[in-house]
């Protein structure tokens, strides 16, 4: 009997639970181990899920109860020219994804970004949030409690700093509802995505806020900060990366190799990204940025559910001198180039085609970059769709027009 068979067999026998066959076990062991289980008991085959191209080990804080990996298919979209704040020169972009001529879609978009010179990329704002929520009695103690906020923030910052030498607290904002009272503290986290670096450190304030007033801590996440929900919060004060690349693409280059007009796109943009998304009561006022921030999430290592944020994004698009300006500003991008799922060993060589794998120097940058590298896969997705709507468009009115 094989170790990976005697261990299934003392966990059916009720020896044993399956989230401790690590303790008995190496991690690739453990993982055989539930996967004979699953199989008996299901009857799936878990050959393909059980062929994976790493030591189990390295995904140890990443998953528990590992049987395997999913793979996705990775592919690049580019190269493409990028004038950015952190990133700069011509790079391919790393996409994962499962959905067939999205790469190709981008890919053109990145073609056509390169022979107009290039796309811009600014980060504008950084700050990673945690807002727990404490109870008081009244509205009186509410108010004293944002009083003493707002003149002690100074020892709320070295309480939370003292957990992290690399994450700064930069602000503490309250918000009063009734007797609740949420302090949305915002951090500089660096090159990390910074979440778990954000909750230990606001956990060390907290403990101040306790022991200095009469507040009372009901969690550390009061559902303010805002992570992995879709809220208005981040898209208008952001939260991670705030990132808006841009392109003025000359007429002639949208005509021969969009086969579209500059006004073409302008006017579906508005008709479509604006009137559309606001009509339906969107968050994301844009065509298809989640496409990009998922793909380009899964490739890098992201926290996956953080694409909620991702994709608050706005597309803008107008005829500029004859020429096409295009714009996406992402609200809350949430990305690191350390920590989570960037140490695994495909998503660390993903990070090593950006040339952002780890911390940057100056501490901060990498992160920077990845942000700018996604925004401008995110401008390239938008170009392209966007093109080929407007020349699906243009084609229908020739045609009626018996051109
Ligand atoms: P982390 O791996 O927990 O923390 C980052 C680590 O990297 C810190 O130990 C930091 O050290 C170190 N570090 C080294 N060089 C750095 C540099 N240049 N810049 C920044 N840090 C550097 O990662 P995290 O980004 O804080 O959290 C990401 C994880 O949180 C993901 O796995 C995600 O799935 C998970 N997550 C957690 C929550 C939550 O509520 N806890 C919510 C959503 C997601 P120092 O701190 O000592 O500086």
């Amino acid at each position: 009997m094989t170790d990976a068979a005697d261990l299934a067999a003392r966990v059916r026998e009720g020896d044993l639970r399956l989230h401790e066959l690590d303790d008995h076990a190496d991690a690739d062991t453990a993982a055989a181990a539930r996967r004979l289980l699953v199989e008996r008991e299901t009857g799936a085959t878990l050959d393909a899920v059980g062929d994976y191209g790493f030591p189990a080990e390295r995904a140890e804080s990443n998953i528990e109860n590992m049987l395997g990996a999913v793979q996705v298919p990775m592919g690049v979209a580019g190269p493409v020219a990028i004038d950015g704040g952190a990133a700069s020169g011509e790079t391919y972009l790393p996409m994962a994804t499962t959905e067939g001529a999205l790469l190709a879609s981008v890919n053109r978009g990145c073609s056509v970004l390169s022979d107009a010179g290039g796309a811009n990329a600014r980060v504008l704002k950084t700050g990673m949030t945690r807002a727990p929520v404490f109870r008081v009695e009244d509205v009186v103690e509410a108010e004293a409690l944002v009083s003493w906020v707002r003149d002690n923030v100074g020892d709320l910052v070295d309480a939370a700093e003292s957990t992290t030498s690399h994450g700064e607290l930069l602000d503490v904002t309250p918000y009063v509802v009734g007797n609740s009272v949420y302090l949305r503290f915002r951090y500089d986290t660096k090159d990390a995505m910074g979440m778990n670096m954000a909750t230990i450190a606001t956990e060390a304030a907290c403990d101040v806020v306790e022991a200095e007033t009469d507040a009372e801590l009901v969690a550390l996440s009061g559902n303010l900060c805002t992570d992995k929900k879709p809220a208005a919060i981040n898209a208008v004060e952001g939260r991670g990366r705030s990132v808006t690349a841009d392109v003025t693409i000359p007429r002639e280059v949208v005509e021969d190799r969009l086969h579209t007009t500059p006004g073409a796109v302008a006017e579906l943009n508005t008709r479509k990204n604006l009137v559309g998304s606001a009509k339906a009561g969107s968050l994301g006022f844009n065509a298809h940025v989640a496409n990009v921030v998922a793909a380009m999430f899964l490739a890098t290592g992201q926290d996956e559910a953080q694409v909620v944020e991702g994709a608050n994004a706005i597309t803008t698009a107008e005829e500029r001198d004859g020429d096409l300006y295009l714009s996406v500003s992402l609200a809350s991008l949430e990305v690191g180039t350390v920590g989570g799922g960037t140490k695994l060993p495909t998503q660390a060589e993903a990070l090593d085609v950006l040339g952002v794998r780890g911390g940057g120097d100056p501490a901060g940058s990498n992160a920077d970059a990845l942000a700018e590298y996604i925004a401008v896969g995110a401008l390239a997705g938008e170009l392209s769709l966007l093109s080929a709507l407007a020349s699906r468009h243009l084609s229908s009115a020739h045609a009626e027009l018996g051109r």
